[in-house]
């Protein structure tokens, strides 16, 4: 009734991704989708926003697709929201959910955190943790079968549309038996993708914080394909 996709890259942010943030934001029109949250590779992670800038600078161009795509958005009627995506250990990443770009902005500290610590800090400022595809397998990541450290995590994406299906039901399990969170999320890096995943409410959703109010009590169902 509500969909939103969760986990969605543009080609500004993250150099792995192909489409623009209108091209994203008309496709997720397209396929009915109520809004979208923008999570594209942070500062540890596949970013194309030049690393050497200074710490506020990049914040401000990583956040300015973000900004662009609201903008967008607003005209096309779709809501547009800001997350991001940050590698927490080898080959391991968080979605973070909730924060502005402007608190980001005042902790240029972030990015040389502990997991603990970037879980801690995203926590106090009000917003959710949710491990990224956990037991994937790329070649990238070292130890796919090892359990992320669940006390970090708020939230389990258990559904990644790029994940095999054993390695969604492992996310499945790992969340029931923690008790944490579940969602869903396309990883879309390409329009084409979009559609396949995501989590659909079944409340309207008009603000980030209804969003987030929401995902805690559970009001939705999972799009899984
Ligand atoms: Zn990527
Ligand atoms: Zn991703």
């Amino acid at each position: 009734m509500y969909k939103f996709e969760t986990h969605l890259h543009t080609n500004s942010c993250s150099a792995c991704a192909v489409s623009t943030a209108e091209e994203m934001i008309d496709a997720a029109k397209a396929n009915g989708y109520s809004g979208v949250v923008f999570t594209n590779h942070f500062y540890n992670g596949c970013t194309c926003v030049d690393k050497t800038l200074p710490w506020e600078d990049f914040v401000d161009v990583y956040a300015n697709d973000y900004y662009r795509a609201k903008k967008y958005g607003e005209e096309k009627g779709l809501k547009v929201f800001f997350g991001i995506e940050e590698g927490y250990a080898a080959g391991k990443e968080m979605l973070i959910y909730g924060l502005s770009p402007y608190t980001f902005k005042k902790c240029p500290d972030f990015i040389n955190y502990s997991a603990k610590e970037k879980s801690d800090f995203v926590r106090s400022n009000g917003g959710l943790v949710v491990c990224a595809h956990p037991f994937r397998k790329r070649s990238y990541i070292p130890d796919p079968d090892t359990e992320p450290p669940a006390s970090l995590f708020d939230g389990v994406e258990c559904y990644n549309y790029f994940n095999s299906d054993e390695d969604n039901q492992k996310a499945f399990e790992f969340a029931k038996k923690n008790n944490l969170l579940e969602t869903s999320g396309g990883d879309i890096h390409k329009s084409a993708d979009l559609g396949k995943a995501g989590i659909d409410f079944n409340v309207p959703i008009n603000t980030y914080e209804d969003f987030l109010e929401n995902i805690k009590k559970g009001n939705y169902t999972l799009i899984t394909k």
